[in-house]
This record gives C-alpha cells, structure tokens and sequence, in this order.
C-alpha cells in the first residue's frame, strides 16, 4: 500500500475525533522549524461539515478493540493501514515546508497492544522533535492503560495530551466499549494531572526543565449514542474539569457507522444542536461562574432547544433581575444574556469613570437586543419595561431552525431543518416569565409545540414565541 492510500485510510479514521483545538501553548520556533502559537494550527473543513485541524491523523486504525459505535472496531468491513513512524513523521514535516498544516493531532487505534502502540507514537513524536527539530504544536491521544512511563514520555513530546473518556456512564462504557474501562481512563487523566503539577514545580525551581503537555489535558465524550441526559453529561464534564483540570471537554455528536442494535439506527442524523447547547452551557462553566446544577436538574434533566442555556436559565430566574451594571459585580453582570467575559470588564472599567447607559454598554461591546430586558442603566434607572414576548423573542436562538445544526455536505439540497424537540423540548423546564420580567407562570411541559409539522422556519419561530408567551 502507498503512502497516500494510507494516509487517505488513517485521516478518514480520525475525522471523528473532536478534540482537536491547539490553543493554550505558545512557543517561538527558534532555531528549529516550525512554531505553536495560541491562536492554534490551521483548521479546515472536511466533507461532512466538520472543522477539522491539519494533520489530523491515526498512527494506525487496525484496533484490537471493537467499540462498537466506532468505525476503526476490529469487526469492523474497512480496509486498514498503519504507517510506520519514519513515514509519518516525515509526511508532517513534508506538509509543514508546504504550509498545509501548522501542527499534528495523532491518535491511534490500539495496535496489538496499549504499551506497543504508544511506543510507536512516542518513535514519530521522537523524530519529529529530535531528528527534524520540528516545534510545531503536538496533540497526542494517549492510549488508557499503557504503561505510566510511557504515558509520561509522550507528555514530555507533546503540547497537549487527552484520554478520551468515551461515553458518559460506566454502563455505557461496559455495553459499548467492552475493552475500555473506566478505571484505565480515570487513571491516566490522574496521572496526566499529576505529571503537569510536578511539571509546574519543576519549572519554578529551574527554568530550563523539560516541559510535559504544556497545553494541558482535554477528554472528548460521544454525545447521542447512549442514553445519558444534558444533565448527567454536564455534571460529569464539570467534575472533570474539578477533578483532573481540563482545559477542554470537547463533545461529539455520534454520527451511526453501523447498525447495531446497542445503538442508534443509521438513519439518525448527529445530534448536532445537542452537541452546540452543550458547548454553549460549557463556556457557561468555564468561563462565566455557572455550576451545572444551576442550568439543568434531574426535574429537567435537557437543554431547551430554542433558548441558550444562558437566556433559559435568564428566563427562569427572573428574580435575580435587573441587574445594576453601574453597581453590580462581575459575577452578577456575568450573568446578564448578552454581556460576555469581556464586555463586563470593560464595564468594570468604564463605570469608575461615568456612569453608564445604554449608549456607553453598545460601544462597549454589549449585545443590547439580550441584555436590555434584565439591565438597569444610567439612562433607565427603572429599567425598559419590554414585553414578556418581546423578551422571548430576542432571546430564542435563531440556530435551532438554521441549517448549520444539521450535518450537511457542501453541495447537499438545502431545505427546512427544524430542530427534533421530541425529548428534548418535552422535558425542557416551564418558562416562568410574565409580563414584564419578574412573574412566575408555569407552562406544562408536555405543551411544547411539535414545530416539525410547520411549513417553514418562520412559522415554527412564531409557534414557538406564541407557546413560551402565552404559556399554553
Ligand atoms: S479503541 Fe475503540 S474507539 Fe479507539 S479505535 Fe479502537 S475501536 Fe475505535
């Protein structure tokens, strides 16, 4: 087999694999060749609508294992390739000196075995580094239960380490992926964890120690192929995050590979505007202070389609409206819809010169069409006093009806792509909002409009608007 017959079989292998961000790192290319900056290597889109990062590659896709959601499974009908490690390291190298690609994401099947197949990663990441001096930004997939030395060597390679942790529940994990075990990977994000706090130390006591996964550990969950809900999935992301230090939790929506009856059927599309809500209500934890428990519950266990988990939970918590921004904390501002960790410190730092209004937060930065229901300004001391469905309307997520959320071919026929409330939008919490921000109505969930019978997107929005207005 050649070598572009290979790498067609082993970047095709990988395409499902999400976690691919390089930010976190930077590094000048000095003397060697190449260079990791935060702004992250070079992505592009593959025919699925995918973004995707350049070179995104197995080391080898002939797995042992038979996952059985995953396309490489041993009993899988797929033609398979392994590259040697002097192929693919040069094959990097060569697609760096074009300017194709600005770093490697490397993965693998496991060949044989956990211990061999990282061995053969660590010999690509060995050359790359050590024979073409090349310090462009690495992630490396770490195999669950390879060895911790050899676990710490490819750290000591690679900007980013990640162990994916799969599926969201152990049940999940033993039903579909036999092989993997929760132990093994809760094992190795320990291990990834402890190396970075020795790293750390090392680093203040001699600055010329060798860095290990400078960029942090991240994990990748499979989003709709088992039967985990919002709530569940969050709260475990959350505990990652606290136990192990994530940078990222990258969330994948399960595209079917083969009908199986553990799965869903082929015929299911990605649950895509699943995968964005959880992103979204990821940044939430991330970035702006939320706990999981505050954005869903076992009561409500998944996201509402139609609103973000920020405006959802605006929506729900009307007494914790209007907020001051001439007064109010950082936390508090945080949590107006439509003011982001940067706007709100520039409104930290523009109000100790005047007081603001509304003028001031839009040259800010400030999404006024969100923010102006739930803010009192300078200007309207006793806020706007906008409807309820004024509100809602400004607040409902376009996205749920836009043909982004479906997993689309470039040249696929464009038609209506309304977002499958079923579950989802059956379970989603009462809308307690009144007239005027403030009064609690309670819409009975199972009232939520079905929008797939409408005839076009507009008319669903309007559906939509008129149910969580009117509370019928
Ligand atoms: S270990 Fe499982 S998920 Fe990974 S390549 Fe093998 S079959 Fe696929």
């Amino acid at each position: 087999m050649d070598l572009k017959e290979k790498l067609t079989i082993l970047t095709n292998g990988a395409k499902y694999d999400v976690a691919c961000t390089s930010s976190g790192t930077s590094r000048a290319g000095g003397k060697g060749m190449g260079s990791a900056l935060p702004a992250g290597c070079c992505h592009s889109f593959a025919a699925d609508g995918r973004c995707i990062s350049l070179l995104k590659v197995l080391l080898s896709n002939a797995c042992v294992y038979d996952c059985r959601y995953c396309v490489n499974r041993r009993s899988g009908d797929i033609p398979r390739a392994t590259f040697t490690a002097a192929e693919l390291a040069g094959l990097t190298v060569q697609f760096y000196r074009r300017n194709y690609i600005e770093g490697l994401f490397l993965s693998s099947a496991v060949l044989g075995t956990p211990d061999f197949t990282m061995e053969q990663m660590i010999r690509v990441l060995e050359l790359l580094r050590h024979r073409h001096n090349f310090q462009g930004y690495i992630h490396a997939k770490a195999i669950p239960g390879a060895a911790p030395a050899l676990l710490h060597r490819l750290g000591l390679l690679a900007d980013r380490l990640s162990v994916n942790i799969e599926l969201p529940s152990e049940d999940s994990l033993s039903r579909l992926a036999p092989d993997k075990t929760k132990g093994e990977i809760f094992a190795s994000m320990g291990q990834i964890k402890g190396g970075l706090m020795e790293n750390s130390r090392e680093l203040t006591l001699y600055r010329g120690a060798p860095s290990f996964a400078a960029a942090g550990q991240a994990t990748q969950m499979i989003i709709g192929a088992s039967p985990e809900t919002d709530y569940r999935i969050l709260t475990l992301a959350a505990d990652l995050y606290r136990k192990y230090e994530l940078k990222r939790v990258f969330y994948s929506a399960y595209i079917p590979v083969a009908e199986d009856s553990l799965l869903p059927s082929v015929e299911t599309k990605p649950p895509l505007l699943r995968e964005h809500r959880l992103y979204q209500a990821d940044f939430l934890l991330r970035r702006y202070g939320f706990a999981a428990g505050e954005l869903l519950s076992e009561a409500t266990p998944n996201f509402n389609p139609f609103l973000d988990p920020k405006g959802n939970w605006a929506v729900h918590n009307p007494h914790f409206f209007p907020v001051d921004v001439n007064r109010a904390a950082l936390s508090a501002l945080l949590r107006v819809p439509g003011i982001g960790p940067v706007s709100a410190r520039r409104i930290l730092t523009a109000r100790k010169a005047s007081r603001l209004g509304m003028a001031e937060l839009r040259e800010i930065g400030v999404v006024l069409k969100r923010a102006q229901y739930f803010i009192l300004t300078a200007d309207y001391p006793t806020g706007l006093r906008l409807s309820r469905e004024a509100a809602v309307r400004a607040l409902i997520d376009p996205g749920a009806y836009s043909l982004g959320r479906e997993q689309l071919r470039l040249f696929s026929p464009a038609g209506p792509a309304l977002p499958d409330v079923g579950a989802a939008a059956n379970t989603s919490s009462p809308l307690p909002m009144s007239a005027g921000v403030g009064v609690a109505v309670t819409r009975p969930p199972s009232t939520f409009p079905d929008v797939r019978a409408a005839a076009s997107a507009k008319e669903a929005t309007e559906e939509v608007i008129l149910c969580l207005t009117q509370n019928r």
